[in-house]
C-alpha cells in the first residue's frame, strides 16, 4: 500500500503543479523549496514565513561552547582541565543574546514599515 503513495508522490514531483499541495501536506518538503519558489508562493525568501532566522553563531541554540576548536588554550590550562575533568562550559551567545534566533529582517521590514 505504500507503493501506491510513493508512486503518487513521484507523479506530484513530476507535474510540479502539485508542489503547493505537497508543501502543505508535508512540511519537511519545505527545506527542498528554493528561495525563488518561496517567493513565487508568496513566502519570505529569507525565512520561509517563519519570521525568524536562526543565529549563525550558535546555530539557534542560544549557547556557545566556551573555547571553540579555534581557541588556543595554554598547555598548562589544558592540562588542568584534563585533570579536573571539567567539561567545556556553555556560555550564552552574545550575537543573539542567547535567543538563538533573530527576527527575520525581511519580514521585520514589512511589518514595521
Ligand atoms: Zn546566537
Ligand atoms: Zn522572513
Amino acid at each position: 500500500m505504500f507503493e501506491h503513495i510513493t508512486a503518487s508522490e513521484i507523479a506530484g514531483y513530476g507535474v510540479g503543479t502539485l508542489l503547493l499541495c505537497v508543501t502543505i501536506s508535508a512540511p519537511k518538503i519545505d527545506a527542498l523549496i528554493s528561495a525563488s519558489q518561496r517567493s513565487s508562493l508568496g513566502m519570505c525568501k529569507r525565512c520561509g514565513d517563519l519570521r525568524m532566522i536562526a543565529c549563525s553563531r550558535c546555530n539557534g541554540l542560544g549557547l556557545v561552547k566556551e573555547g571553540g576548536p579555534f581557541t588556543i588554550i595554554p598547555i598548562n590550562e589544558r592540562d588542568q582541565s584534563f585533570r579536573g575533568g571539567s567539561k567545556p562550559r556553555s556560555i550564552s551567545c552574545t550575537k543573539c543574546q542567547s535567543k538563538g534566533r533573530f527576527n527575520c529582517p525581511e519580514c521585520y521590514k514589512l511589518t514595521s514599515y
